[in-house]
């Protein structure tokens, strides 16, 4: 034995920490590859400020990563030309498991500052390796001048190997004899892709054995100023990241120095209709090595409809996810990202009106989900919503809210279909009432909200606004015989004809063409389509109605005559015929209520051609 081979014991608490590493860290053993190569990215920023920063160190050579795979000696090894390390940098830094060289480094160099591009935190670190490896190796030849090449080895136990290395050039192999469980990390392939996955935005090349192109993408866009980037860059950048996607709409370049590190880019995707939180689309960097796809407990819920990468070093990631969520820090740092989503919004709202008409249709339901969600989102962009009348114009909600607190009692007319107007088109048009077309899942949720935030103002739909606004102020002619006025004796000409409790009858003199509309309590409505949202489809609610009849349709008059004649019969079949036919203005007919319409309607036919 030499005099400069030495064994020793890892210096650690725990009698062994490494089986634990391994077995707790089952289920994630990709990130050894995360930390490895890490810490190669820093021993070679450490190399770099170093030459600037005492001159019997140098760095001539290009600054790379290598990675390459032996399968027959089952090795995957990992060299940089960083800083490299002296015996004693391997006595305090490698065996003293928890303290972080990084740390020094930066308290040493940087007096006290955390910016020095150094990434070592992630709190694994180097003994991550044992996730994968029985055997590690260290090979290094520091920097320092008249530095000597170290060799270390680690089979898995406390116990170490320090001794003489062979490394002939400046910086460090790290040597993983992978074991028989992860002999996967010996194909090329599956390096690579992790490789691209975690560490494909450092700025460096990275081999992979005889490869001679960098496998990785390199410094990514979010690093640069955004007065230095073409649109061209930002959607081919948005490819990059997400393959299979369209064309984004448009995105946020987020570049924060003050009070906290943010970069990031923030895509709005083209359709965002169904509204997927559980699909992970904003991917959480730290110095540009990939942490996380999942951003739930960094973000509000619906900033995560959005996809982009987010780059923040000072997000503190060795708590527990779930105590992030509550950490002052992350709150300001999703504070602000809200904030900046909104302000764009509202940017793009000022800039062009017709474009963000034409975008409105693919982010509406992202803007609701967001303003009923985060309060600072909603102070953003409540004055930028916009609604779909029912001929296609849109106007802006905040302020048609003005019109109809002067003209509509504050009501504002929805449908939920283009159909839904169909039949009182011409009534509307005549009130000068506009109808709003809200037929998105999200919509109904979204009114309750405004009404519950904006004072005065309530959604109407369309049936409940004829009956507010459909009333005519004729006089009606009292029947000498009956001495009852049409209003008065047709709710029990129905109620008798229809048997069909289902339907309350209410009759007056009417403005609308039509002789009968199905009314249904707006909050029963509103309940019923919630509970039936919630049961995703099946319809539970028992629906109540009220059927609305216009005592000045002349249908209604000859109903009365009849009625009168003691045509049991005709009235019976008159008053089905209305009552489908209101029901159909709103909504189409099913199953034995269509059937009988149909023979009803083939019935009269023949009859008319009696
Ligand atoms: P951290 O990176 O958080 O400091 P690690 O356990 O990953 O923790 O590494 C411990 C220390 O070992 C590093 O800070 C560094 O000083 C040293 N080290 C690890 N890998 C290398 C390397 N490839 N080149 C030079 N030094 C290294």
């Amino acid at each position: 034995m030499s005099k400069t081979h030495h064994v020793g014991q890892l210096s650690i608490n725990t009698t062994n920490i490494l089986p634990i590493i391994k077995k707790w860290l089952y289920s994630d053993h990709d990130i050894f590859i995360r930390e490895l190569v890490s810490n190669a990215f820093d021993a070679i920023t450490k190399r770099t400020k170093l030459a600037t920063l005492e001159s019997d160190v140098s760095f001539d050579e290009t600054p790379q990563i290598h990675i390459r795979i032996d399968k027959k000696k089952k090795t995957l090894t990992i060299s940089d030309n960083g800083i490299g390390m002296t015996r004693e940098d391997v006595e305090k830094y490698i065996t003293q498991i928890a303290f972080s060289g990084a740390q020094d480094f930066v308290d040493t160099y940087e007096k006290g500052a955390n910016n020095a591009g150094i990434i070592g935190h992630f709190g694994l670190g180097f003994y991550s390796a044992f996730m994968v490896a029985s055997t590690v190796e260290i090979q290094t030849l520091s920097c320092r001048k008249d530095a000597q090449p170290v060799y270390w080895r680690c089979d898995g136990d406390t116990e170490y190997t320090l001794d003489n290395g062979t490394r002939q050039t400046v910086g460090t192999d790290i040597i993983l004899t992978i074991d028989t469980e992860n002999k996967d990390f010996l194909d090329a392939s599956k390096i690579e892709s992790l490789v691209k996955k975690y560490a494909n935005f450092l700025p460096i090349s990275i081999l992979l054995d005889d490869k001679e192109e960098s496998i990785t993408y390199g410094q990514p866009l979010w690093d640069k100023a955004p007065q230095d980037v073409t649109e061209e860059a930002y959607t081919s950048f948005y490819k990059t990241v997400f393959p299979f996607a369209n064309e984004p709409l448009f995105w946020i370049h987020l570049n924060v120095d003050y009070p906290f590190n943010l970069k990031g880019i923030i895509y709005f995707p083209k359709i965002m209709h169904e509204l997927d939180t559980s699909k992970s689309r904003i991917q959480l960097y730290c110095q540009n090595v990939f942490v996380s796809d999942n951003v739930n407990n960094i973000l509000p819920e619906f900033l995560t409809l959005l996809q982009g990468a987010i780059d923040c070093p000072d997000l503190p990631l060795n708590v527990s996810r779930s105590q992030l969520q509550n950490d002052p820090y992350v709150q300001k740092i999703a504070n602000h990202i809200v904030k900046k989503v909104g302000d764009e919004l509202a940017k793009r709202f000022k800039k062009s009106f017709d474009q963000f008409q034409t975008d409105w249709k693919d982010i509406h339901p992202f803007i609701k989900y967001g303003m009923m969600n985060n309060d600072t989102f909603f102070k953003k962009t409540e004055k930028i919503v916009l609604l779909s009348q029912s001929n296609n114009t849109m106007v802006v909600l905040a302020d048609h809210v003005d019109v109809a607190k002067a003209d509509h009692k504050g009501k504002i007319v929805y449908a939920q279909s283009r159909d839904q107007v169909v039949a009182h088109k011409a009534f509307f048009e005549e009130k000068n009432i506009p109808v709003f077309i809200l037929d998105a899942v999200i919509d109904h949720h979204f009114i309750q909200f405004m009404e519950s935030k904006w004072d005065g103002i309530s959604f109407l739909s369309v049936d409940n606004a004829i009956n507010e606004f459909g009333g005519s102020d004729v006089q009606e002619i009292v029947d000498a015989d009956t001495n009852k006025t049409p209003s008065e004796v047709l709710p029990d000409i129905f109620k008798n004809a229809l048997n069909n409790d289902a339907i309350t009858f209410e009759a007056k003199p009417m403005a609308v063409s039509s002789p009968a509309v199905m009314v249904e309590d707006e909050m029963m409505k509103r309940f019923a389509q919630m509970s039936q949202f919630m049961q995703r489809g099946g319809s539970a609610f028992p629906k109540k109605f009220t059927c609305l009849l216009n005592s000045q349709s002349p249908i209604l008059k000859r109903i009365i005559a009849l009625h009168k004649a003691g045509k049991t019969d005709a009235v019976s079949v008159m008053c089905h015929h209305v009552v489908d036919l209101a029901q159909l203005s709103n909504q189409p007919l099913e199953g034995s209520q269509l059937e009988s319409f149909l023979n009803r309607s083939f019935d009269l036919l023949t009859r008319s051609m009696e």
